[in-house]
């Protein structure tokens, strides 16, 4: 018989490292990396209707609504690369999503397997989210000073040209932070109850935070 599909919800406030760590963790566990903020950008880059919706919300630091969020995911969670799982990041970001999740998890006889929170004061996220460059091609993250690529403004991995997100500016930076202390900590307490949270400590080096996941997930042979 098939193995259950693998499903990992990845919390934690913007600039928690969470898109940092999902890339990796996802190669290494063969499944997809499923970040809503990067489905909206793409959606936004190719100009669709949901792009078009999605903009003014993003632009202003704000949740773009849920019943478009959520049907954004559970298309994504049913295409074929999805079969044997996903890990998801930035979703869900409050209890409407956290529950549809639910709902659709069980109509396919998933579950989620754990949910790692990524904890991080507010003071180091607003440095790491002022400090990211992030590449137009492939979506590696950097920074500015914490992880900062070998030549100015060019990705390491593919050569492409680096750029900052409108949204990471400080003012919508701390607008984000807010709505996530507001809207999305309630789905923590959610998790919690479930007994699926794990907490991670954010501020270790991207390393440690590394390793921290790998034995939060008990799946992948520790080093
Ligand atoms: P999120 O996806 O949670 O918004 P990112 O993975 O994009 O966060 O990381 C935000 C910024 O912080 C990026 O510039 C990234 O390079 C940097 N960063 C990520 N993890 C760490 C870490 N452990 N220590 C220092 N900087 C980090
Ligand atoms: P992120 O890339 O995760 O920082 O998300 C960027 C922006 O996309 C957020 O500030 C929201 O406007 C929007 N977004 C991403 N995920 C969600 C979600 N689960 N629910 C609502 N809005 C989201």
């Amino acid at each position: 018989m098939a193995s259950q599909p693998l499903v990992i919800v990845l919390m934690g406030p913007p600039g928690a490292g969470k898109g940092t760590q999902a890339k990796r963790l996802a190669k290494e566990l063969g499944i997809p990396h499923v970040a809503t903020g990067d489905l909206f950008r793409e959606h936004i880059k190719k100009g669709t209707p949901l792009g078009r919706l999605a903009q003014g919300y993003m632009e202003r630091g704000e949740l773009v609504p849920d019943d478009v969020t959520i049907a954004m995911v559970i298309d994504r969670l049913s295409q074929p690369d999805c079969a044997r799982g996903a890990l998801l990041d930035g979703f869900p970001r409050t209890l409407p999503q956290a529950k549809a999740l639910d709902e659709r998890l069980a109509e396919l006889g998933w579950c989620i397997h754990v949910v790692p929170n990524i904890q991080v004061r507010e003071d180091v996220l607003l440095r790491r989210l002022s400090g990211r460059w992030i590449c137009r091609n492939c979506g590696a993250v950097y920074h500015i000073e914490f992880r900062p690529p070998a030549r100015p403004g060019v990705c390491d991995v593919c050569g492409g040209p680096l750029y900052q997100r409108p949204d990471d500016r400080p003012e919508t930076a701390r607008q984000r932070l807010r709505v996530y202390f507001e809207q999305t900590a309630p789905v923590l307490a959610y998790y919690q109850r479930q007994g699926l949270l794990v907490e991670i400590d954010g501020e270790q080096s991207i390393e440690d935070v590394h390793d921290a996941l790998v034995k939060a997930v008990r799946l992948l042979p520790e080093e």
